[in-house]
């Protein structure tokens, strides 16, 4: 079957990395796990053989009969032919894990993080620019939209890095898993009011944050949450983005 491009398709073909990806994931028997993109079932066989509860998201048409001839008759699996970006996760926690298409990988992890009460952790293969800025820390130069956004809701670590090489075809960059594990304890923002600050925030990165936010924040209280109105937006930590969201909708109400 040819690989569609527009389904961002770059099946796994490595064993050990297969191997690699699963010792990440740690499925255990009636765990519940959430598959994104299960393909022709490269990482897939092995949740299966662990016994864990699994629910395969696969959109491409052709791959549903692929899925149901391999895993159809298993107990323990059930083939959603969906878009993962619609996903409404309910009765968690879940774990989420995936080889996920590039092309849909931001909007899907925004959604998630939406749903976040229902994830107990996530392992997604990503583009390695993709888990460099989701996992950055505050003053280097990826830090930004998507690092504020998921490190607020859970504890980010950056695993092996995987060569296009191991996957069929090979895409042009290279890849890399990351493990996302909900936090047990999270500062309560609105995350719409934090979507928006931090979007506003990261408008023009070689501006100042005062500059940035001119429009919506005072000085005053940039500096009530220990932020030096002159300080570039990838300096401010995700705690401080999180205080002024706070104040910001206090202000309001
Ligand atoms: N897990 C397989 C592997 O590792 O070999 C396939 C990974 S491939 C990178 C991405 C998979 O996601 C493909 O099977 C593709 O058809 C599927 N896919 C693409 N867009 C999707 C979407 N919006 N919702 C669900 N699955 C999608």
């Amino acid at each position: 079957m040819k690989a569609k491009k527009h389904l961002g398709q770059n099946f796994l073909k490595d064993d050990g990395v297969i191997n690699n990806i699963v010792k990440i994931i740690r499925p255990k028997q009636k765990e519940r796990i959430i598959e994104i993109g299960p393909g022709h079932g490269a990482i897939t066989q092995y949740i299966q053989a662990s016994e864990a509860d699994l629910q395969l998201i696969e959109l491409d048409n052709d791959l549903i009969p692929v899925l149901e001839q391999k895993f159809g008759p298993a107990h323990n699996v059930q083939i959603h032919h969906m878009d993962a970006l619609q996903l409404q996760l309910t009765d968690g926690p879940y774990k989420v894990v995936g080889n996920l298409p590039y092309n849909i990988s931001t909007p899907l992890l925004i959604n998630m993080l939406y749903q976040a009460k229902n994830i107990s952790t996530m392992v997604f293969m990503l583009q390695k620019e993709v888990v460099q800025r989701i996992c950055a820390p505050p003053g280097e130069k990826n830090f930004g939209r998507l690092s504020v956004m998921l490190q607020h809701q859970f504890d980010c670590t950056a695993h092996l890095v995987i060569k296009p090489e191991a996957f069929d075809p090979p895409p042009k960059i290279d890849s890399q898993i990351v493990q996302l594990t909900t936090k047990s304890e999270v500062n309560t923002v609105s995350l719409p009011a934090l979507e928006l600050l931090v979007k506003q925030s990261f408008q023009q990165r070689r501006k100042t944050i005062r500059n940035n936010l001119k429009k919506i924040v005072e000085v005053a209280q940039l500096e009530a949450v220990g932020i030096d109105p002159k300080q570039r937006p990838e300096t401010v930590t995700v705690k401080q983005y999180e205080e002024l969201t706070k104040l910001l909708e206090a202000t309001k109400a």
